[in-house]
């Protein structure tokens, strides 16, 4: 068997990238977000087309899975038509994570564009606890947009909840109750340390996974599954469900032995860890580079040697990374 083109040092081969399409978004998330932001004008940010031509490189590089996220990616004027684009490699995977609010208009195109799964962000059921931790949404219509995915047929939709001590711990229960009756997957997410956020103390709110999991045996049996879906979820089964419950735990969990993806930001830089500063500038290549795709692939191969070996989250909360979520995309 040759050896993929997109290989790092430690012999893992990259087949997943994750596109953010803006740094924009219409919630201010508590732990994504400080409330007052600024956002990139747009002359730093990627078009449609060459979001287009960076799905079309990394795929004939090999890579069969691309996720799109943000920010929020449904705010992006023109989404449904780089979804429509990006359908048309045939991708053995195709995602995008959303907070959700503009699913109900939206679902049935981008499904019918081509779109293949949707994570959901969903952190509460409780309108006002939705709107203090989103600052700006609004639960009835992220439900309305659950309902229209739903309705839209897409292969798999899940839950992601951040969980907070003192915010929406207390709540899991419930959403796990409320994944069981949708019949979708739910995973929970420990915080990471990105962007500096003056709104509560991250080393407090930290809910570890085994915090979480010991919330759900008070009402359910939790069996650890096999499952893989390459990516950092650890997942497992209630006897009595098909649902499947992920935990995202980037600080009780080292998940980076087996790390088969790269991101990369709005402003076209690549990012090789989510918890490390190592970058490339693509969009520099893209420009200086309009008509031919050689040096684009060159550039991203040889970005490969760049990719660190894991992270260094901590968990007392101190930021590591200054830039905030919405860059990079979760
Ligand atoms: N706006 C979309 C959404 O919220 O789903 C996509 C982008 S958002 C940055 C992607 C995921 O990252 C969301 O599930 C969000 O909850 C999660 N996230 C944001 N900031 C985080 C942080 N500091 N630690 C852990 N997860 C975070
Ligand atoms: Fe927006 Fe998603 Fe960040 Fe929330 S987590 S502020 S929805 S980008």
């Amino acid at each position: 068997m040759t050896e993929s083109p997109l290989t790092d040092r430690f012999g893992r081969t990259i087949n997943y990238v994750r596109l953010s399409v803006t740094d924009r978004c219409d919630f201010r998330c508590v732990y994504c977000m400080a409330e007052d932001m600024t956002f990139l004008p747009r002359a730093r940010i990627l078009t449609l087309e060459e979001i287009a031509r960076l799905a079309r490189n990394f795929n004939e590089l090999g890579t069969d899975k691309i996720r799109l996220t943000g920010g929020e990616p449904l705010v992006r004027r023109g989404i449904v038509d780089l979804v429509q684009e990006i359908g048309t490699l045939g991708l053995r995977d195709f995602a995008m994570t959303t907070n959700g609010q503009k699913l109900p208009e939206l679902a049935e195109p981008l499904r019918k564009a081509g779109l293949g799964r949707l994570n959901i962000s969903l952190d509460s059921l409780d309108a006002d606890k939705f709107r203090t931790i989103t600052r700006t949404g609004t639960l009835s219509r992220v439900l309305e947009g659950i309902d229209a995915a739903r309705d839209a047929g897409f292969d798999r939709i899940k839950l992601n909840t951040v969980v907070m001590k003192g915010r929406n711990d207390q709540e899991v229960p419930e959403l796990i109750e409320f994944a069981r009756r949708k019949r979708l997957d739910i995973s929970f997410i420990e915080e990471m340390p990105l962007g500096e956020i003056s709104e509560h103390d991250r080393g407090l709110a930290l809910c570890s996974s085994d915090e979480v999991r010991t919330l759900i045996r008070q009402h359910h049996d939790l069996m650890p599954t096999t499952d893989d879906t390459g990516g950092p979820s650890r997942y497992y089964r209630m006897p009595d469900s098909p649902v499947r419950v992920g935990f995202i735990s980037p600080h009780s969990h080292n998940f980076c032995g087996d790390c088969n993806r790269v991101r990369v930001t709005v402003e076209g830089r690549l990012l090789l860890c989510l918890g490390n500063e190592h970058s490339v500038d693509l969009m520099r290549v893209l420009r200086a580079h309009p008509d031919h795709d050689r040096k684009l692939r060159d550039t991203i191969i040889r970005a490969m040697d760049l990719k660190p070996e894991r992270h260094h989250f901590s968990s007392d909360g101190d930021v590591q990374i200054l830039r905030f979520m919405n860059m990079t995309g979760g």
